[in-house]
C-alpha cells in the first residue's frame, strides 16, 4: 500500500525516484496519465518534473520494473 490518490492531492505523499535503480526504460513515463509528471533526463533516468501536478494513481509504482519508484510521506 502506497497511500491513497487523496494524500497526494492533499500534498501529504510524493513520488520519488531511486536513481540507482532506474534503468530509463520510460515505461513510468508512458502510463502516466498526466504525462507531465515525469521526465527523461540527459542521463537516461527517469525523473520527476511537477510533483504537484501528480494524482497519485500509483501506475508509474507498479509499472516500474526495478521497485526504483515509491510514494514517501512528507514531513508536516
Ligand atoms: S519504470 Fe522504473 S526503471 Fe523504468 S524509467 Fe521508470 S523509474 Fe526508471
Ligand atoms: S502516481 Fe500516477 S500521476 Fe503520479 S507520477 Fe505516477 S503515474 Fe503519474
Amino acid at each position: 500500500m502506497y497511500g491513497t490518490p487523496r494524500e497526494f492531492l492533499e500534498n501529504r505523499l510524493s513520488i520519488v525516484i531511486n536513481a540507482q535503480k532506474c534503468v530509463g526504460c520510460t515505461l513510468c513515463m508512458r502510463f502516466c496519465p498526466l504525462g507531465t509528471v515525469l521526465e527523461q533526463g540527459s542521463d537516461g533516468r527517469v525523473h520527476r518534473s511537477r510533483e504537484m501536478a501528480c494524482a497519485g494513481c500509483m501506475k508509474c509504482i507498479d509499472r516500474c520494473p526495478n521497485a526504483a519508484i515509491s510514494a514517501i510521506r512528507r514531513a508536516t
